[in-house]
């Protein structure tokens, strides 16, 4: 959609700011309209609710169909990857208040449940706070939720191993990522409470069904990869009986939580590890901070994010709408975004490590 002269010479100016106006009213006005068309959408807690309980039935019923042999595995895996990307809009939803606000004990019930079924993500209570500040600063140095999923990173092996884990990467990039809140701390960029915050997530954000479904992965795969030399040396492996009993109930736990949640994690973490711009975006510039990626090949992706790509760009500028409504006002939505210069399938992005501008490609 842009050339190259026109990403170089665009900068915050109140131009900018202008143009979030814009984005914002027209955005507002479609949801609106389809608030007024389809009057049931005010029933808001309800239907997040209904949403919640069929993807956990749907959830449910594919593992109790592939217990009994009558569903097979990539099946099983694409189906309960789908659903738990509902409760992943749900989570996020969530996590800005949409439903029961007023009925903490509901509203935590549904953050509970959406945890549980995505077991490999961090805890949403302590999820909120980096996502706020990912409102806040996204595409800056201290923006830790995306700079966890790759974003800003250069494409390597380390980047597409790490991409859906969330331990394994967290590890990896730790102590980058703690130098940067240091100094931003040193430059009055982030409060120390801020940076207190963020250590508080990385220590307990994983405990405990995070953590243990990661080590439950980890061994898993190392036992079968033990398994899989033995075989190929010929060596004389028995596993232990006491192993062999803890397959039993690993092998299901694997196949119905665990490699259908990386799946998806991969799906969505690509997704907006890409979508957002990292590194020299303008600070509060939300014309900066995302792109739309809708393009036919991003399809299969979408698939396991609800259309993220699509979607999540609209949810910078308006961000107190539910994930179901902003699917109906896309088209209005993209128009208007469109035409004030919110770039579109930007695929530039992968080679400038997320870079906004091309002179700024050499990331740290
Ligand atoms: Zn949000
Ligand atoms: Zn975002």
């Amino acid at each position: 959609m842009n050339t190259t002269a026109e990403i170089a010479s665009t900068s915050f100016t109140s131009n900018d700011e202008q143009k979030t106006k814009v984005i914002r009213k027209e955005v507002q006005l479609a949801s609106k309209e389809i608030r007024a068309r389809f009057p049931f959408l005010k029933h808001q807690n309800a239907i997040g609710f209904f949403i919640f309980s069929f993807s956990i039935a749907m959830i449910i019923v594919s593992a109790v169909l592939y217990l009994q042999e009558k569903m097979p595995l990539l099946v099983l895996v694409l189906s309960v990857a789908f659903w738990t990307s509902l409760l992943h809009e749900l989570e996020h939803d969530l996590i800005h208040f949409m439903y029961f606000k007023k009925n903490k004990f509901m509203h935590n019930l549904m953050m509970l449940g959406v945890w549980i079924f995505r077991p490999m993500t961090i805890n949403p209570w302590f999820r909120r706070d980096i996502h706020f500040h990912h409102h806040r600063v996204s595409g800056t140095k201290t923006d830790v939720e995306e700079r966890g999923l790759t974003n800003g990173e250069k494409w390597s092996f380390k980047r597409l191993i790490t991409i859906a884990d969330l331990l394994f990467g967290g590890i990896l990039r730790a102590a980058i990522i703690r130098k940067d809140i240091i100094d931003a701390v040193k430059s009055g960029e982030l409060t120390k409470e801020q940076a207190l915050n963020f250590k508080k997530v990385k220590l307990y954000g994983m405990l405990p069904f995070t953590l243990a479904l990661y080590f439950i992965w980890y061994f898993f795969l190392a036992h079968y990869f033990i398994v899989f030399i033995a075989d190929i040396f010929q060596l004389n492996y028995q596993s232990s009986t006491f192993i062999t009993n803890q397959m039993k109930w690993i092998n299901p736990l694997v196949a119905i939580l665990i490699i259908p949640n990386l799946f998806r994690m991969f799906c969505l973490h690509f997704i907006t590890s890409n979508m957002h711009y990292y590194g020299d975006v303008e600070s509060g510039n939300i014309m900066q901070q995302t792109q739309v990626l809708n393009k036919w090949y991003f399809i299969p992706f979408q698939i396991f994010c609800f259309n993220f790509g699509s979607t999540h760009a609209i949810h910078h500028f308006v961000v107190n709408e539910t994930f179901y409504i902003r699917q109906f006002t896309a088209t209005k939505a993209h128009k208007v975004m469109q035409e004030q210069g919110v770039r579109f399938n930007d695929l530039g992005t992968f080679a400038r490590a997320n870079r906004y501008y091309i002179h700024t490609i050499n990331p740290a």
